[in-house]
């Protein structure tokens, strides 16, 4: 598996693309822009992508949907909860980043405990609202990508409509931090972790 980390759009979110190297097919996730360090990637590796899977609706982790749809004529996955942030560039606040409005509606819209395929590779998704109501986490193995619902020694904000620390706590104690010990953290934002470092360091938990 090739799994790489991007920094893409107007807050440099992180943007992650997986690949089964032997079928050269995958997956992104949360494209916040155009890369042009993305691209020149894909296109070198002849990778193709299947799947752009979103962890939330905020405009810095949506803005580069279009672009890459259009590129791969793939589907989007989401879930349900955020649409009026997908849908809505008042919401997701995406005029004010790329001085255009970015709307759309997933293609396919996931649920808590879904399982995905893709390219052999197989993903678990697990619903942890509390930063937005329709926010995801997605789990590949030891792997865990979370959005901004747990970053490395804290938490995605609770303060936007929509948000409540309440419903965030739940989700990570019931959903991520029953999780091994050593199951790597990706997030929306700065740099990795571990479950079991953020369950015994996380001062927000
Ligand atoms: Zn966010
Ligand atoms: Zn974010």
């Amino acid at each position: 598996m090739d799994l790489k980390l991007f920094y893409t759009g107007p807050m440099q979110v992180n943007t992650y693309l997986c690949v089964n190297e032997e079928t050269k097919k995958g997956f992104l996730v949360d494209p916040g822009g155009p890369s042009m360090a993305l691209d020149q990637y894909l296109e070198s590796n002849d990778y193709d992508i299947e799947y752009i899977i979103l962890t939330h609706g905020h405009g810095d982790h949506i803005c580069g949907v279009p672009y890459y749809k259009e590129m791969f004529n793939c589907p989007i996955v989401g879930h349900r909860d955020d649409i009026y942030l997908f849908n809505d560039a008042k919401e997701n606040l995406s005029t004010a980043f790329m001085g255009a409005p970015i709307e759309f509606i997933p293609d396919i819209f996931v649920e808590d405990g879904d399982m995905m395929e893709i390219a052999g590779m197989k993903l678990l998704i697990l619903h942890t609202p509390g930063h937005t109501p329709g926010g995801i986490s997605i789990l590949i193995g030891n792997i865990l990508f979370s959005g901004d619902t747990l970053f490395a020694d804290s938490i995605g904000r609770t303060d936007f409509k929509g948000g409540s620390f309440a419903v965030l706590k739940k989700a990570v104690h019931t959903k991520l931090f029953v999780l091994p010990d050593d199951t790597f953290v990706l997030p929306g934002h700065m740099g990795t972790t571990t479950i079991g470092h953020e369950k015994k360091y996380n001062p927000f938990l």
